[in-house]
């Protein structure tokens, strides 16, 4: 298993360490065993980085989409030999299950299968004779280099919903993980090395707000994609646009799930359990609210009562487990606080999930899953995004009230419906506001050929990360209208 002493950058095809006094500690935290230190970067290593990008992309531009796949390909089948240990690397420094970090992985993989399409999908368009004797065409060009800057709680996948697209389509890329889990995108760089991509076509710099602001000011940077909390994501969005860069910030989410009383509760009850408490509920697509319509009001509330009492919970390495912790100490402190306002706010606590300690890991940032009862739909508790293991549970009378909720919300990550109505399925996926969309499936996660598609507050851009609308945002369309005077034939 890869332990890094200190996180390194790599630069124009070298390791490197950064010249700062300021390092993070790396921490597992179920343990809270110390794993690494990631240095907190200066923006000179944004410069030397997109310094690097900037020259690689004069020879990668003119590298032939069929040869410059030839390294996705590699890239592909090192990340297979390597699933096991990536995903262990993962479980170590975010704290999900060895199942969850797999899932993550195989879903990376996925985006660097889909990029290998870009010689089809890069394709222009043309017209013949738009005039008499003059033909147009639309090509597609790279931008330049690109830069990609993501969150602690899908370390592995979340830089793959842009970098394979980016390099695939010509451009050079600059990669800032999360400073929390800095471990994994170093273990995947040193498989990017083996590739034998050439020096500068991708670079990793690690930091925090101090990295993050040089890559929006730089110059030689053409586009930026962030996933992230939804206060930075704006903040993100803005700085870049007011600096003239293309951007795709995805943020964060508060995601409804309505139950109708036809629902299959068993079923449902999985479902949502996994989706609720998954990954401890830090996942963008997390159920957050469950509104339960007429009398799904008791047999749901009681079988997802149950469900989270005996989900097990623990190092997501052990066998068994289902739930690890959450990602920090102040994480588990702002959840629990935050069970406590609903508490204040008039929500019944059902299952606590707090002050959890458990055995053989009694320092780990632990929150068992929690369940809330008639949460106030006006309410703080209601409009915030708790991001750890809790499901807060609203009771109404009809479907058009629950999806007047749903739709209240500032957020349009995710919205589900569970029912066995076809026509109830239709009036919600035509009405809900939300841009990702499950009919009976708990975390509505696009596939690497789909567009991830959130919408309001959950995302500021136009175009998405993955599938076609990854293509459109790493490209840029020139048209050329051309005409040729044939001096051997009148017109
Ligand atoms: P975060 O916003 O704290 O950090 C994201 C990135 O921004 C990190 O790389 C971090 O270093 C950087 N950053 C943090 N504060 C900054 C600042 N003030 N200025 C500049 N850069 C800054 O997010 P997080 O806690 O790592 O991740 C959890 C959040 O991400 C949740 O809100 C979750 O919903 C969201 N998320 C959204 C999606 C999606 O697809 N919409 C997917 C995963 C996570």
């Amino acid at each position: 298993m890869a332990h890094f002493s200190i996180v390194q950058n790599y630069i124009n095809g070298e390791w490197s360490t950064p010249a700062t006094e300021t390092y993070l500690e790396v921490t597992n935290p179920a343990t809270i065993e110390i794993l690494s230190k990631v240095p907190l970067s200066p923006a000179s290593e944004v410069d030397r980085a997109a310094l690097a990008a900037h020259t690689a992309f004069q020879t990668w531009r003119r590298t032939p989409a069929t040869e410059r796949i030839q390294y996705l390909f590699k890239l592909k089948t090192l990340l297979e030999e390597h699933f096991e240990e990536i995903a262990q690397t993962i479980t170590l420094e975010s704290g999900k299950t060895l199942a969850e970090a797999k899932g993550e992985m195989r879903r990376a993989i996925e985006n660097v299968e889909v990029a290998c399409g870009i010689p089809i999908m890069m394709q222009g368009y043309n017209s013949e004779d738009i005039a008499r004797g003059i033909d147009e065409h639309m090509i597609r060009q790279p931008l330049g280099v690109t830069a990609v800057i993501t969150p602690f709680n899908f370390p592995g996948m979340i830089p793959f919903w842009f970098m394979p697209y980016a390099i695939a389509c010509g451009n050079t890329c600059i990669i800032k993980p999360s400073e929390r889990v800095p471990l994994t995108m170093q273990r995947i760089f040193t498989l990017l090395e083996q590739t034998g991509l050439p020096k500068g076509v991708v670079n990793l710099v690690n930091g925090a707000k101090e990295v993050v602001d040089a890559l929006l000011d730089h110059a030689a940077i053409r586009s930026i994609s962030f996933v992230g909390s939804t206060g930075v994501a704006k903040y993100v969005y803005s700085r870049a646009a007011a600096n003239g860069k293309r951007a795709q910030c995805q943020g964060g989410a508060k995601n409804p799930v309505i139950v109708l009383p036809d629902a299959d509760i068993a079923m449902t009850t999985k479902i949502m359990a996994d989706s609720a408490f998954g990954c401890a509920g830090q996942r963008c697509l997390a159920a957050s609210i469950a509104i339960t319509v007429g009398d799904a009001k008791n047999t749901f509330t009681d079988a997802i009562s149950e469900a989270a009492t005996s989900r097990q919970v623990g190092f997501g390495l052990d066998s068994g487990v289902q739930m690890g912790p959450v990602i920090t100490d102040q994480s588990k402190v702002r959840i629990e606080s935050i069970i406590q306002q609903a508490e204040t706010e008039g929500a019944t606590v059902l299952v606590d999930g707090r002050s959890t300690r458990i055995s053989g890991y009694e320092t780990g940032y632990f929150v068992r899953p929690t369940i809330l009862q008639n949460i106030d739909p006006r309410g703080e508790t209601a409009k915030t995004e708790i991001f750890g293991p809790v499901l807060s549970l609203i009771h109404l009378d009809s479907i058009e009230a629950a999806i007047a909720l749903v739709n209240q919300s500032q957020y349009g990550n995710m919205a589900s419906l569970f029912t066995s109505n076809g026509a109830a399925a239709r009036k919600f996926r035509y009405e809900a506001e939300a841009g990702n969309i499950g009919i009976n499936i708990g975390v509505a996660a696009p596939m690497a050929f789909f567009p991830f598609s959130g919408w309001k507050d959950s995302f500021f851009g136009d175009l998405h990360g993955q599938g076609w609308q990854a293509i459109e945002f790493f490209t840029q369309t020139k048209v050329i209208v051309e005409r040729w005077h044939d001096w051997t034939r009148q017109f």
